[in-house]
This record gives structure tokens, C-alpha cells and sequence, in this order.
């Protein structure tokens, strides 16, 4: 089945927001089994909207509309897709309850207009709102074409998308589509893209999609069968041989699960603790570790030390180590690392030193140049690293690769 998306609001068009909505639904649409081969953003007018409703269900079954179920008079997509589909408004019972209780639960008072969010085409499916007023809703045509209408704000459409519209996909569709996705670090997009290039060849179901991300590269291998357990079955082989082929550099097979939350219940396995000492990502690593639900069960101190006086106050680098080899390099790291896990008592720390840009390089020392120390229980060890992008991207590669650092260094010990 194809579906598209169509982003309603005018201030999308001007470039006053970003169009987040599109970008997580398009997201969506593979782990659906869903093919996508348009997306169109329009401006809060009437007739436009109803010309790309019209264009956009002449060439695709699934259409989901984000934005413009508003109570105020520019909110038109309701209207507009009614008229489509030649459906009267008719006011939905439970709707208007649910907007009276909200009000109520927000201890504010509806105006008039709050009701008009009460109305649906009539016979759609009303998809439940928890967090603001605007109903969705789901129209299903004679002709078999689905629209489901969502709010613009994104704390609304994506739990309702995930808790409402997913289920309803699924059920149009008569196969199951199960993903799993295998999240790697360490190899390079290219790289992992050659490892793989065979494999992509002859993918027919299961499939397997690359998606580069920073510092990362994601495999989603999809499978579509006529149950779970069957699907789930057939991406099994599947994750075995990239398990084969990049071992550890995999840290997960859960979609949900972040790098830094491997690392942390990892280390909560082997009931150690970890401290970090950052020059170049400013406390990027700490934020990350912390991002991390209990991380303080092995998190608890941290150093920024951007200067060199830092350095030596905080993490007794010596002043010595500094003048010899400076403060981005191989000896600075190692003392970092282990000036660190000294001060905070820490079984494991990371060091980071380097030269984010744009200026400070050298041609012995450019831009992109990074250490990273990682100490385990009194050994440590320093990796090189040469960054491409900008100040932005370097400093986010550095974090993630000093937490697979970790996580790799921690799987090997005993
Ligand atoms: P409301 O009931 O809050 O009025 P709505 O369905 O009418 O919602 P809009 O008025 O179109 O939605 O947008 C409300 C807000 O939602 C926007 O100001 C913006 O912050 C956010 N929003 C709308 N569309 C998008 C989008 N495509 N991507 C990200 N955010 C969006």
C-alpha cells in the first residue's frame, strides 16, 4: 500500500516551523511496510487544500493529514476534507464530552469555537486526543482510499499516531510487517554498505535499509508475513548474519534503545561506576549519560576542563605533560582519564581532548583531531580520532564514540 503525507499550515510554508511531522511520519511509513512516494505541505487555504486532497487520493490509499483541526476560522482541514469526500459534519458525542473534560481538567473555560472541534465527517472513526482538544479522525472511502486526520502539535499527533493510528494501518493491511533494526558503531556508512552489499542484492522479504546517522549507521531489516511470529522468524537469519559479520560493533537490536542506555546498564551489570573528563564536548558526554533514566546508580561526578589550568586543578594533569605534548594529544588523554577516575572514584573514565573548529587546527593538529581515553580499573587506553563536518557534528561524533568506547572496552573485560 502507498500512503503520503500532507502538511497543513501556512506558517510551514513560510519557514516559521520545521516540518517535524513529515519527517516522523515518513519514518514511520517502512516500518509499516508502508510505500511513500509523495509529501506536500499547503498553506492554510481552502481551495488549495482541497486540490492537493483530491490530487493526493487519486495516487495513494493512505493519506495522513498534520495540522489545521484548530477551533479558529483559518483551521480548515476538516472542512476541506468533508467536502472531498462529499460527507456532511456532524457533531460526535464523545468528542464534545472529552473537550468539556479537558477544559474542565485544565480549569479553563471552552469558548464557542472549542466545540466546532467536536465535529466529524459523519461514519469516520474518532481518534482520541489525551493531550490537547482536537479529535482525529480516520475517514475510510468507498473507494478504499484512508485519511486520517492529526493535529499540527507534535506532543499530540505522535502519541496519537503510535497509540491510535499504527494499530488501524496494520489492520488494512492483511500482512504483518515486523522490523527490527541493528544499530551499529565503529564502521563507517561505507563501509558497513560494502560489508552488506550482497546481502542488500538479494533482499526481496526480508528487506534491508542502511540509514546513516551521526557517528552510527542503522540496518532495518523488515519482513512481511501473514503473522508476527512468522515475520519475526523470517528477520531472525537475518540479524544472526550481521551479528556475524560486525560482532560488537552492534550495540543493539532495540529501536528504542539509545547508546548511552547500553552503556549505562552495562556497566550496571558489572556494578561499576563511571565519571567523565571533557575539554572539547563541554559536558555533551555527561548530558548523554544522564540522559539515561537511573543513570546515578553508576553516574556521578563529571569534569569540564576546557582550559589547561582545569586540567591540572581538577584532574591533576601535570603541567610537564601539557608543555611536551599539549593539550590535544595521546599523553593529555591518558592523564585526563586517569586524573578523573582518581577524583571520582570511578572504576571507568572517559577523557575527551580535541580541536572542534572551525579555527585552532594546525597542520600537525587540524581540525576534527580528537583523543579519547577511556580508562577500565587502572588501564587505559587512547584512541586517534579525525572527524569530518562541523563544530557541531565533530562534537557530537566524539560522544558517541567515547561511549562505544566504553561499551566496547567494558565487553571485553573479564
Ligand atoms: P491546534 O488544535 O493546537 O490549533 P492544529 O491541528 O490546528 O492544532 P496547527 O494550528 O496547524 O495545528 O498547528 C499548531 C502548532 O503545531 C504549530 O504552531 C506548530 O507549533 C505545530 N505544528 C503544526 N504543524 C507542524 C508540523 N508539520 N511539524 C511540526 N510542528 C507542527
Amino acid at each position: 500500500m502507498t500512503a503520503e503525507i500532507i502538511s497543513v499550515g501556512t506558517e510551514i510554508l513560510l519557514g516559521n516551523i520545521v516540518n517535524t511531522n513529515a519527517c516522523y511520519l515518513a519514518g514511520q511509513f517502512a516500518g509499516l511496510g508502508l510505500s511513500s512516494y509523495y509529501q506536500t505541505v499547503v498553506g492554510d487555504n481552502m481551495e488549495r487544500l482541497k486540490s492537493c486532497i483530491k490530487t493526493a487520493m487519486e495516487r495513494s490509499d493512505i493519506i495522513i493529514l498534520s495540522g489545521g483541526l484548530g477551533p479558529t476560522k483559518d483551521d480548515l482541514t476538516k472542512e476541506a476534507v468533508a467536502e472531498v469526500v462529499g460527507l456532511p459534519l456532524v457533531e460526535d458525542a464523545r468528542s464534545r464530552q472529552r473537550i468539556a473534560d479537558y477544559f474542565e481538567s485544565t480549569g479553563r473555560t471552552p469558548t464557542e469555537n472549542n466545540w466546532k472541534q467536536a465535529l466529524v465527517p459523519k461514519g469516520s472513526d474518532v481518534i482520541d486526543n489525551d493531550n490537547g482538544t482536537a479529535p482525529g479522525i480516520a475517514v475510510h472511502t468507498e473507494e478504499g482510499r484512508h485519511l486520517f486526520l492529526l493535529p499540527g502539535p507534535p506532543d499530540e499527533l505522535v502519541p496519537m499516531f503510535e497509540t491510535s493510528v499504527i494499530p488501524m494501518l496494520r489492520r488494512l493491511s492483511e500482512d504483518v510487517i515486523v522490523s527490527v533494526t541493528a544499530k551499529i558503531c565503529g564502521p563507517g556508512e561505507s563501509a558497513v554498505e560494502t560489508e552488506i552489499r550482497d546481502m542488500i542484492d538479494e533482499q526481496s522479504n526480508p528487506t534491508i535499509a542502511p540509514y546513516a546517522k551521526i557517528g552510527e549507521v542503522h540496518l532495518r531489516i523488515t519482513a512481511r508475513a501473514e503473522s508476527e511470529a512468522q515475520a519475526q522468524a523470517m528477520n531472525r537469519p537475518v540479524a544472526e548474519e550481521l551479528m556475524r559479520r560486525f560482532g560488537n560493533n552492534i550495540y543493539t537490536f532495540d529501536e528504542k534503545e539509545t547508546m548511552e542506555a547500553c552503556l549505562i546498564h552495562l556497566l550496571e551489570e558489572k556494578q561499576m561506576t563511571i565519571t567523565a573528563a571533557e575539554s572539547c564536548t563541554g559536558g555533551l558526554l555527561a548530558a548523554r549519560l544522564v540522559n539515561v533514566a537511573g543513570a546515578s546508580s553508576v553516574f556521578r561526578q563529571s569534569a569540564v576542563t576546557y582550559s589547561n589550568e582545569a586540567k591540572q586543578k581538577l584532574l591533576g594533569v601535570p603541567e610537564e605533560t601539557l608543555a611536551a605534548w599539549g593539550a590535544v594529544s595521546r599523553q593529555t588523554a591518558e592523564a585526563m582519564a586517569r586524573g578523573a577516575a582518581a577524583a571520582a572514584g570511578a572504576d571507568v573514565a572517559l577523557s575527551v581532548t580535541g580541536i572542534a573548529g572551525p579555527d585552532g587546527g594546525t597542520k600537525e593538529k587540524p581540525v576534527g583531531l580528537v583523543y579519547i581515553g577511556c580508562f577500565i580499573r587502572g588501564h587505559v587506553e587512547v584512541m586517534e580520532c579525525h572527524f569530518r563536518g562541523n563544530r557541531e557534528k565533530i562534537r557530537e561524533q566524539t560522544v558517541i564514540r567515547a561511549l562505544n568506547m566504553a561499551r566496547i572496552n567494558l565487553l571485553q573485560e573479564k
